[in-house]
Formats: structure tokens, sequence, C-alpha cells
């Protein structure tokens, strides 16, 4: 974990179910290929699932063929907060919600154009909406 957001823990527990709170406020990872989210492309566009903040479209989103959910942009630069990250014995940039400070995964420099980038984000941290 590269820098503490455990905190109101206790009120985070109310609002979200024991997986939720182990990857969105634990900075988990959820098993690839089990989320909801990671051959999903109906069009619309998704929300962080702990506070609502609109994070990712799906106009772009791709399979990277990780299990997880890839995108390479987001809806716009200040709705995520990234952050230097090096668990595991690597270097790697930790992408969270700008709003709520919620973890939603990592982003990497392995994406297709235009931007180049891979957002890999758990499902479980997002929510589609059809519009
Ligand atoms: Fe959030």
């Amino acid at each position: 974990m590269s820098e503490n957001n455990e905190n109101n823990n206790d009120e985070w527990k109310k609002k979200l179910n024991d997986e939720e709170f182990k990857i969105l406020r634990m900075c988990g990872t959820e098993r690839p290929f089990t989320g909801e989210y990671y051959s999903f492309f109906e069009p619309g566009t998704y929300f962080c699932a702990a506070c609502g903040n609109k994070l990712f479209s799906s106009q772009t989103k791709y399979d990277s063929g990780s299990g997880w959910p890839a995108f390479y942009d987001t809806v716009g630069s200040k709705n995520v907060r990234l952050i230097e990250d090096f668990s595991l014995g690597m270097k790697r940039v930790e992408v969270r919600c700008s709003q709520c400070d919620s973890h939603l995964g990592h982003v990497f420099e392995d994406g297709p154009k235009p931007t180049g980038l891979r957002y890999c984000i758990n499902s479980i941290c997002l929510k589609h909406h059809k519009s």
C-alpha cells in the first residue's frame, strides 16, 4: 500500500460490503476474470462504487486481456488521483478516486492509442450507468 487511505473505516464498513471494503479502502485487488465488467462493453458511464464520482466512459474501455476492466483514459484528469506505489517490489502508479480517495486500481503505460495508457481497474470499484 503506497499511502494510508484508512480514514473513517467505521463509516466505510457500514456503507460497503466486506469485499468492497477490502479493495476500495484497503487497496486490495479482485481476482482476475471474476469481476462484473472485465468483459462488459455496454455504452455508458462508470462511477465510483464508493461515492458516485464520475470516472470513466465506455468510449475509452477496451479488452486488455488481463481479466480486469481497462480504459485508455479517464473522463477527466481531476476525477482521479495518481500515487506512486512501491508495494510488491514493483514501481506502479496507483489510481484513486479524487473525491473519496478510494483505491480503484493502477495505470500502466502499455495501453492503446491515443494515450498509450491502460487504467487497470477493479470491477468492484465501479458502477456502470447507461448514460
Ligand atoms: Fe469515490
